[in-house]
């Protein structure tokens, strides 16, 4: 007695060999049906004798396609047809979608050996891929994922490629980017050419799966930064293989597997050499391998090649051969066109877990399961490393990095893509949530749409992502710490202690507040925060030992600015007290890069130093005026200064989570915000809190500076939508003067 099932797969199903593998296993148990793609997912029916059909669903969910994610099977009964052989059938392209889209895959190991054998027909062919790996989301236009709705729809598939297309015994059978040279994208130049002119030291701009990385040998990475007007900030590398990494940098073993993980993020590493002229203020470089059949043939020819993204200051990457700036000699360009810009993404390694600095190719646009359920949410994150998020049925699509919102091209290309994730995604919102800041583009951008707006603060929406992350519900005490974000007061906070829910949040206490000379000006003169902070502590005459290329004029200048709070609004951040601490050791007066003063002071910051300075809880204030005077006079020994105040940062921390446990009886503390990619603080914050009996809670899944900020948005308007009480009450949203935007 024959049974027949019909089963609907729901998560990320679509090009990543799923539907060979149901073929695989049906004819295998000699089961009669088929498969096909549809917008939801996977849906196939199978016939066969009873035990069959349950073997069959049994190793589907036991073992599917080593890219797939299965989030849900729904099975129903259906009347045996007497069928006798498994097909897979053509594509549905109408319902609602709940495929999840893959994101960019890594050449695999089968790929890799063909293009390396002489005697395979993909030999040396700079587009080899498979249903196991290649491009996916960059080049999706739209759902089903087809040949037809991909930029490979231009390229018809000769008969060799069409052959195994169709061949459900063949790795390649749909595999949608299938090609080969002869009916295939091309280069615009041989690889051979490509690498003479590397090897001269000329800069080359090669195009990869989400856009163009500028790339360039060690020996001329010079004239890369001088191209890029990019003095200091530090540029990735990319190694032939691991054992060349080794001989770099120092690499464990969860940092090995990240290397050489599908996603194929650059890693940052610790190096003892060769980061000098890399990144000139930290003693690490961001590694990573090839993952594109262009940069193995490349790469056969160097240990390493220096890569940046191809792009002028905070534009967008460019993904287009009219978009690129002109800073390269040459261009290594081809004709498959890049639906989707998407940047590498860049992790490191801490405390044994993987933290994002940028979240972009590789897991855009992986879902994360947030919620039980939730309408259609849009959230669009802040102004700086900007991101937006799509939510749906208690899953968020985190959008690929945007990058800065001050620029024009990039709140285009913003819009573009929000637009371009609704339609392939199907969500139509029915809220958008946003930042507070009234300044901030994307808050403008939300307050234009003719839906439900839900504003959300900037440190609660970073502690949310932290408590959606690791399914958190109740409350947390929730520690943000970063440059800036808007207040509820108006004021700019930044050294953020909340009593938080998902839905809302009681801000607790805070770092206490100094004037911001001149606005955004202080971010990018960590001189002025000195200098204001000093005038504060009634220390002003130390202001004169500042050192630095700054004149004493202007040094006066800025107090006086600072004594009558003119264009110098208060600020709680945490960035800016790290940035006037570095000034006042001489390490950083005006900034090239983000976060540069601060990675100067943990990059001084002795290891072997132990103990911190003074301060003082105030109430709700945590003051670390007293840190202040003692790190001035300590300032002869910058090692040691640094480390007690890093420490002493720790210790104001766990100071105050000590006091709220005492009060509210929380021990569960959730750690976000950019300060928390200072690795010391970090590290040092965690085992604390950990030695007293706290559950330290932090981001692995979305970075902990503003580039997380809409997933935690999303999962504060989906909280408030499943009716969670609301303590905060009239939100003051009015622009003040200098208030400003950057997050630093
Ligand atoms: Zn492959
Ligand atoms: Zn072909
Ligand atoms: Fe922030």
């Amino acid at each position: 007695m024959k049974t027949r099932v019909q089963a609907k797969i729901v998560g990320r199903v679509q090009g990543v060999g799923f539907r060979p593998t149901v073929y695989r296993y049906a004819t295998e148990l000699g089961l009669a049906g088929f498969v096909r793609n549809d917008p939801q997912g996977v849906i196939l029916e199978v016939e066969g004798e009873p035990e069959n059909v349950n073997a069959f669903l049994d190793h589907l969910q036991a073992a599917p396609p080593p890219q797939a994610v299965i989030t849900s099977v729904e099975t129903h009964p259906q009347t045996p047809r007497g069928d006798n052989k498994f097909e897979v059938v053509e594509s549905e392209a109408t319902g609602n979608a709940e495929v999840h889209i893959s994101p960019d895959l890594a050449t695999c190991d089968d790929c890799l050996r063909e293009l390396n054998d002489p005697q395979d027909r993909r030999h040396g062919y700079p587009f080899i891929n498979c249903t196991n790996c290649g491009p996916r989301f960059t080049i999706i236009r739209d759902l089903p994922y087809d040949r037809a709705n991909t930029s490979m729809a231009g390229f018809a598939m000769c008969p060799p490629c069409g052959y195994e297309y169709h061949d459900p015994h063949d790795r390649r059978f749909h595999a949608q980017p299938d090609a080969c040279e002869r009916c295939g994208p091309r280069l615009s130049m041989e690889i051979t050419d490509a690498v003479n002119l590397l090897r001269s030291g000329q800069i080359v701009a090669i195009k990869s799966l989400g856009g163009f990385h500028l790339a360039c040998t060690l020996a001329a990475v010079a004239t890369l930064r001088e191209r890029k007007h990019r003095p200091h900030k530090p540029f990735a590398v990319m190694f032939r293989d691991v054992e060349t990494v080794k001989r770099y940098c120092r690499v464990n073993e969860s940092e090995e597997a990240e290397l050489l993980s599908t996603a194929r993020p650059i890693v940052v590493l610790k190096t003892p050499s060769l980061h000098r002229s890399i990144t000139p203020d930290f003693p690490t470089i961001g590694a990573f391998l090839p993952y594109t059949p262009i940069h193995h043939l490349l790469m056969q020819h160097f240990d390493a090649l220096v890569m940046t993204s191809g792009n002028l200051a905070e534009e967008p990457i460019a993904s287009d051969d009219a978009e690129l700036p002109h800073v390269a000699d040459a261009v290594l360009t081809h004709n498959r066109p890049i639906v989707h810009k998407c940047d590498d993404s860049v992790v490191r390694i801490v405390n044994g877990q993987r933290q994002f600095f940028r979240r972009a190719r590789g897991f855009a646009p992986s879902a994360i399961r947030f919620a039980e359920d939730c309408p259609h949410i849009l959230a669009v994150g802040g102004e700086l490393k900007s991101t937006f998020c799509l939510a749906r049925n208690g899953f968020a699509f985190l959008s690929q990095h945007i990058g800065d919102l001050k620029e024009l091209k990039t709140v285009e290309y913003f819009e573009r893509e929000i637009a371009e994730w609704q339609r392939l995604m199907r969500v139509a919102p029915v809220a958008v949530a946003h930042d507070l800041h009234p300044g901030y583009r994307s808050t403008r951008w939300a307050q234009g749409q003719a839906v439900k707006l839900i504003p959300v603060q900037h440190h609660h929406a970073h502690i949310v992502t932290v408590m959606a992350e690791h399914d958190l519900h109740g409350e947390v005490i929730g520690v943000a710490l970063d440059g800036t974000g808007y207040g509820t007061d108006g004021t700019i906070w930044g050294g953020e202690f909340l009593l938080a829910t998902r839905a809302d949040f009681e801000r607790v206490a805070h770092f206490k507040q100094y004037r911001l000379p001149g606005g955004e000006k202080a971010i990018e003169e960590p001189w002025r925060m000195a200098v204001s902070v000093l005038a504060a502590e009634n220390l002003a005459p130390e202001i004169r030992s500042i050192r630095g290329t700054i004149v004493p004029l202007k040094h006066r200048m800025v107090e006086q600015l600072v004594r009558d709070g003119f264009q110098s609004p208060l600020t709680s951040s945490a960035g800016r007290l790290f940035d006037a601490a570095a000034a006042m050791l001489g390490l950083c007066d005006v900034a090239t890069h983000e976060a540069q003063a601060a990675i100067r002071l943990e990059a001084a910051a002795d290891a072997s130093v132990t103990g911190h300075y003074p301060f003082d809880l105030n109430g709700p204030v945590l003051d670390f005026g007293r840190t202040i005077r003692a790190l001035l006079d300590d300032r002869q020994n910058v090692g040691l200064a640094a480390a007690r105040f890093h420490n002493t940062i720790v210790a104001g921390i766990v100071r105050v989570c000590e006091s709220v446990r005492e009060q509210r009886g929380l021990k569960r503390v959730a750690l976000s915000g950019g300060v928390f990619q200072n690795e010391w603080i970090l590290t040092r914050t965690t085992a604390a809190l950990r030695e007293r009996g706290f559950e330290v809670f932090t981001n692995t899944l979305v970075p902990p500076n503003d580039g997380g900020l809409s997933l935690g948005q999303a999962a504060v308007a989906a909280a408030r939508f499943v009716g969670q009480a609301s303590r905060l009450s009239a939100v003051n949203v009015d622009n003040r003067d200098g208030c400003p935007t950057e997050d630093k």
